[in-house]
């Protein structure tokens, strides 16, 4: 087998050694899919980086493989985490892989099921609490550091050093070059500082030629780092981004900086609406806040922010990361469309309502 999963792919640019006993679900290696429906609106070169199809239906797993593998190496039993859902969903998986127990805090009534379930199905011990997931960030940040249990959150710099194989596959996948443009929904923070860092690491060691503008999107009624300060309550349909005071806040501005790129913000209508063409259009079906980064671009499509930036670019490439599966959240798809039409068992009711 030539390899299985980030760490065999990527093994010189990660901390691991021969040593690290590798916990993998063969993630990463996601498909980078042409989008003709927006680079028909945009006037660019469009590519969707589908991260919803790794092992737990999130990108969430390029890092977990990482932070895992070096909890077992250490000798840890247990592994412990706060999520909007996704972190567990795949904290869960790979500690049933790695035979380590997981304990998750989860704030109560704000995950999608689809996350909840496989939470609960690999075993975790799901705590809900009454308050937000900044809050169960802190309370497990401290938990970590008093007790036997080893912090796999963002903050474990283990996952950040995974999930930027993300930003290498990119590359990979367009023939050696970074795109010209990247956009990411920004939760947390930590993915967009993640695929910074991993473009950085090729362009210094001269596999690609340049690096790409940053472009973050962060809900409009959960927007810390576009309005400069923390939320403390946050809001938005969009629950895997739904924190008031990311823990890589500071990586994330510096990303958007040095970049020369923006930190925006679009509105749950926005998101919905770019959930919704994803599906229709391309046949995409993502849950809403990797929606984020397509609402974002059509919102700087909107303003003229392309042909400004492109004066100097020519046939511009953006890609879009698709953070996480549509099955992720079946509720938000159920009450997003129609509900199908029930008709008698006979073939003219049912040709009636075919309507071809
Ligand atoms: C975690 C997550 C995000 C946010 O990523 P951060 O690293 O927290 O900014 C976005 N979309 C999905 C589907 C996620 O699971």
């Amino acid at each position: 087998m030539s390899w299985a999963g980030i760490i065999d792919k990527y093994r010189e640019f990660l901390p691991v050694s021969s040593k690290t006993p590798v916990v993998t679900l063969n993630e990463g290696n996601t498909p980078l899919v042409p989008s003709p429906v927006l680079s028909d609106r945009l006037g660019l070169e469009v590519y969707l980086k589908y991260e919803g199809l790794n092992p737990t239906g999130s990108f969430k797993d390029r890092g977990m493989t990482v932070a895992v593998s070096k909890a077992k190496e250490s000798g840890a039993s247990a592994i412990i985490c706060a999520s909007t859902g996704n972190t567990s969903a795949s904290a869960a998986a790979y500690a049933a892989r790695a035979g380590l127990r997981c304990v998750v805090l989860i704030p109560k009534g704000a995950v999608a099921q689809g996350k909840l379930s496989q939470a609960l199905i690999h075993g975790a011990r799901v705590i809900a609490i009454d308050g937000n997931f900044d809050q169960a960030l802190m309370m497990v940040r401290r938990i970590a550091q008093t007790e036997a249990i080893t912090l796999v959150n963002s903050v474990n710099p283990y996952r950040l050093e995974g999930q930027k194989t993300g930003a290498f596959e990119v590359c990979d996948q367009l023939g050696g070059k970074a795109p010209d443009f990247h956009a990411i929904p920004v939760g947390n923070a930590g993915n967009i500082s993640a695929y910074w860092m991993g473009y950085g690491e090729y362009y210094e060691k001269k596999i690609v030629g340049s690096k790409p503008v940053m472009l973050g999107f962060q809900a409009e009624g959960a927007a810390p780092i576009v309005k400069k300060k923390i939320i403390k309550d946050p809001r938005t349909i969009a629950t895997a981004i739904r924190i008031g005071n990311p823990a890589s806040w500071k990586s994330a501005e510096n990303a958007r900086d040095s970049s020369g790129g923006v930190i925006d913000t679009v509105t749950d209508k926005e998101i919905l609406e770019a959930y919704k063409l994803l599906a229709d259009k391309e046949g995409i079906f993502v849950e809403p806040a990797s929606a984020a980064s397509v609402a974002g671009v059509l919102k700087l499509g909107r303003t003229g922010y392309f042909e400004k930036k492109l004066k100097s670019m020519k046939r511009a490439t953006l890609v879009c990361v698709l953070t996480g599966h549509g099955l992720k959240d079946p509720d938000r798809a159920i009450a997003s469309v129609k509900k199908p039409k029930t008709v008698a068992a006979n073939l003219n009711a049912i040709l009636k309502a075919v309507k071809l």
